[in-house]
């Protein structure tokens, strides 16, 4: 059985290990020592290291990994991410055949350039794209770019369970609120993020039935946060102007 867990590391990054048997897999490793650590503890081999985007928090993890297990590392090549081993472009398989599992790759530029996702079924592996109740910021390219991005994600099966690498959820809820007040999913949400964050629980994975229902930067045609963004100047309506003026909103709020 395919079993995947949640190694923290540094300030609030999750650094996921997607395990069979004594064969893993970790994505995003920002760090190696906690990595290690497991690997020891639980009697596992590491096989591959998955990568989303050359962030440092997503990557500095990699070479010290690499001098004690010699493994490929799978994402996208740029100039600044000297680490992939195998690189991997949009629209590529990857299969990992000790895990029993393939992999589609899907391009989402808008936090980073080059930034993948890695998609298998009811899997999502989304780096920085998706966080519980947000999105990751505006890096390189445009909102619409990261409109776009989001869009093909929130467009995956509800019951997708999707795993990000920031434990943000708490933090991002109150905006969510003040975008969407009579939101009853918000509501909810924050509720159940609380009783999780005190029993020090991660709050990821989370469903994309979940983010369609309460993550803001889903939900640029919802009614009510549409009329939230007017009575705060908004006057084009479009989905991308909606969602331009809540990125703008939050990096204020
Ligand atoms: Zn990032
Ligand atoms: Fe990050």
């Amino acid at each position: 059985m395919l079993t995947i867990t949640a190694i923290p590391a540094l300030e609030d990054n999750y650094i996921w290990l997607l395990r069979r048997e004594h064969h893993a897999v970790a994505v995003d490793p920002g760090e190696a020592a906690p990595v290690l650590d497991y690997l020891r503890e639980n009697g596992l081999q590491l096989d591959a290291i998955l990568c989303t985007h050359r962030h440092h928090d997503h990557v500095d993890g990699i070479e010290e990994l690499r001098g004690v297990y010699n493994v490929p590392v799978h994402g996208r090549s740029h100039p600044k991410n000297p680490h992939i081993t195998h690189d991997l472009q949009a629209g590529d398989r990857l299969r990992l055949d000790m895990l029993d599992i393939e992999f589609d790759i899907l391009e989402t530029p808008g936090h980073l350039d080059g930034h993948i996702v890695f998609i298998a079924p009811g899997i999502l592996l989304c780096g920085d794209m998706i966080f519980g109740a947000g999105c990751g910021r505006n890096f390189e390219g445009t909102p619409a770019q990261l409109l776009h991005s989001l869009q093909r994600l929130a467009a995956l099966p509800d019951d997708t369970q999707v795993y990000c690498a920031h434990e943000y959820t708490a933090y991002n809820l109150p905006f969510a609120l003040a975008c969407e007040p009579n939101n009853p999913d918000i509501r909810r949400r924050i509720a159940e993020t609380n009783r999780l964050r005190e029993e020090h629980q991660p709050t990821v994975p989370f469903t994309i039935a979940l983010e369609k229902a309460t993550n803001p930067c889903l939900r640029c045609t919802s009614p009510e946060l549409i009329q939230t963004l007017r009575a705060r100047g908004l006057t084009d309506t479009g989905e991308l102007a909606v969602f331009t003026a809540l990125r703008a909103w939050r990096e204020r709020f």
